[in-house]
């Protein structure tokens, strides 16, 4: 197979035929406002321009359209933030953001706003929240994401883990990436030495089987061989997974790989993102649909993640009451109610 070249913003989709030449105007207000970036990886796993690859990275003029119920931070991370580059939103562990940078821009992304620049967090504000980390000891997990934390070199990944060692009370070191999948190159052997061994688990941000090919299998054996601990989390999306046959063949897939499914997020209200976005109710069915058809082992925890800063909750029974048109009661962890919408359709 030829090896692609990563694509960045509307006149290179265009030039490599993924996005027609005549919607090119209609994309600019788009490439203005959210970084349009997919990788090679992506871009040789694309079959036709409007398949589930291409369209997790491929802007529409759907994102111009921002519903009421949208949000420029929708988990709600600087409510929580104590210190620069940090969320500290449960008792136990605490996000630290090493970058805005992704090798690709997802349509979707929950921190759509946020994400894009280029650079990692200053190292004084990272010694701060390192600071931070050391002098609280109920943190107990760092989460490490961004941005893509994997898009850092091996070299700094490998400081950063010897920082983390360091402080007694933090019993794992959790990396959110989509780096194994989207751009598999970069699991290097030195960057699987940097985090062996370093109370480190992965997860692994992965939404279709399409998209992991041979050499993001390949990526995630060697993460696997070196006895780092695999997680993955998806988003649940309209026309591109959101069917009980696209979801097994995801999660018997990524189990074959070592990687046990972990969550599977209801689409967050990030501006222009609606069409995305199915309702609480079909992601319910299609937990249902899965259930029995496959083992549990391979069945995610399916969540949402309350807008306003108010932490996960799996959409079951006991947090998520249906209140009729497309009302929800949705209750937090730690007891708080709180109203969802499901955006109208
Ligand atoms: S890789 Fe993650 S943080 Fe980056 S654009 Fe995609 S969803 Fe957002």
């Amino acid at each position: 197979m030829t090896e692609q070249r990563a694509i960045n913003g509307v006149a290179e989709m265009v030039a490599t035929g993924l996005v027609p030449g005549d919607a090119a105007d209609a994309l600019r207000p788009v490439e203005e406002a959210f970084r349009i970036r997919m990788t090679g990886a992506m871009r040789g796993a694309v079959a036709t321009p409007d398949d589930a690859v291409a369209r997790q990275f491929v802007p529409s003029v759907a994102e111009l359209t921002i519903r009421d119920e949208e949000l420029g931070d929708p988990i709600g991370d600087d409510f929580h933030s104590p210190v620069k580059g940090l969320t500290h939103r449960y008792p136990d562990r605490v996000i630290l953001h090493v970058t805005k940078t992704c090798e690709v821009y997802c349509r979707f992304c929950f921190r759509r706003e946020a994400v894009g620049e280029e650079g990692t967090l200053p190292a004084p504000d990272l010694m701060a929240a390192l600071d931070y980390v050391a002098v609280n000891p109920a943190i107990r997990e760092v989460i490490l994401t961004g941005g893509d934390p994997l898009v850092l070199s091996a070299r700094r990944i490998k400081g950063l883990m010897e920082r983390l060692s360091l402080i007694a009370h933090v019993d794992v070191v959790r990396i959110h990436t989509r780096i194994p999948v989207v751009a598999p190159e970069k699991v290097t052997a030195e960057m699987v030495a940097a985090l062996r061994g370093a109370r480190v688990w992965v997860v692994v941000h992965t939404n279709h089987a399409q998209e992991i090919g041979v050499a993001a299998e390949a990526a995630l054996a060697r993460l696997a061989d070196a006895g780092i601990p695999l997680l993955s989390q998806s988003v649940l999306l309209r026309g591109i997974n959101d069917s009980v046959a696209a979801l097994e063949e995801l999660f018997r897939k990524i189990m074959r790989l070592r990687v046990k499914p972990y969550y599977l997020h209801h689409c967050d209200l990030a501006k222009g993102t609606g069409h995305f976005r199915t309702t609480i109710a079909e992601g319910q069915a299609l937990m249902a649909g899965l259930r029995g058809r496959v083992s549990g082992t391979l069945i995610p925890t399916y969540v949402l993640d309350i807008p306003g800063g108010f932490g996960k909750v799996p959409l079951v029974r006991d947090h998520a009451e249906p209140l009729g048109g497309g009302l929800w009661r949705i209750t937090d962890w730690r007891g708080g109610v709180h109203e969802y919408r499901d955006p109208a359709r």
